[in-house]
């Protein structure tokens, strides 16, 4: 079900999304490379409980912690646990929260340490066709649109996207309609209406689309173990120019002039 919502209710899903925006600044300070995934993990329930927020992830679908974190060729639903980051490592952290009865969703990947110059550029162009995707979230256009900014600019680039994973509506449920692919044709697909909020989330790929699912039942790889990268943001449409409502502000207020910024080129 796709449900319109209220100023009201845009408003209560903006404080839920600076919550989460402030969990991410925080995490941002940990990641480096001797860190577990565990602990990131459990930096962020501390931050969200700590604001009043409820982690989303925690118990969706028996999901088991706060955080979903993907390393490498994990390219999404990474569990947190005892892995180490090393130097070289790309790590993708999803988070969303639950605050006042609404949810907000986004998702960062980080370089630890010396990454090199081709997963940099990856998870540059990654980041900016997220903004390519946004950049369509207004009303009157098709949910087709923001697939095709997004694929046609990373396709330009070398990068294939993961077909079978998409964005979705978010609300009051983590997980509402419609669904939001990262590929799609122009001026196909539903049309795009004011009070529609938005999890749009480029997953790219540096080889083959093809991914597979873990025994684990959550972890999402690459079949042919090259690196994935994976931003997210809780957008509302708005007529003539989209809203997000969630925020890289905090992360980036850490990573500025460090080796964990990503610059978008
Ligand atoms: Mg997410
Ligand atoms: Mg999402």
């Amino acid at each position: 079900m796709i449900y319109l919502k209220t100023e009201e209710e845009i408003s209560l899903i903006k404080d839920s999304a600076q919550v989460l925006g402030k969990a991410h600044g925080e995490v941002a300070t940990w990641v480096k490379p001797g860190i577990t995934t565990k602990k990131l993990d459990i930096v962020a329930e501390e931050y969200i409980r700590d604001f009043g927020g409820i982690p989303s992830f925690k118990g969706f679908n028996k999901f088991p912690a706060s955080l979903c974190i993907s390393v490498n060729e994990v390219v999404v639903h990474g569990i947190p646990g005892g892995y180490v980051l090393k130097d070289g490592d790309i790590v993708s952290i999803d988070c969303g929260v639950k605050l006042n009865g609404f949810h907000s969703d986004s998702a960062y990947t980080y370089p630890v340490g010396e990454v090199s110059a081709e997963v940099m550029d990856l998870l540059s162009a990654t980041k900016k066709s997220l903004y390519k995707g946004i950049d369509q979230a207004i009303d009157g256009q098709r949910i087709g649109d923001i697939g095709h900014s997004i694929q046609s600019f990373v396709e330009e680039r070398g990068y294939t996207v993961v077909r079978e994973l998409v964005g979705h509506g978010v609300g009051k449920d983590l997980h509402e309609g419609p669904e939001v692919p990262n590929y799609g044709k122009r001026g196909k697909g539903i049309r795009l209406r004011e009070g529609m909020v938005l999890a749009i989330e480029p997953m790219i790929n540096l080889g083959s689309k093809s991914v597979m699912q873990e025994r684990d039942g959550w972890t999402i790889r690459t079949s042919d173990r090259k690196y994935s990268a994976h931003f997210e943001h809780t957008v509302v449409v708005r007529k003539g120019r989209p809203e997000i409502l969630t925020t890289f502000d905090y992360i980036e207020k850490v990573t500025a002039n460090t080796s964990l910024m990503v610059e978008v080129k």
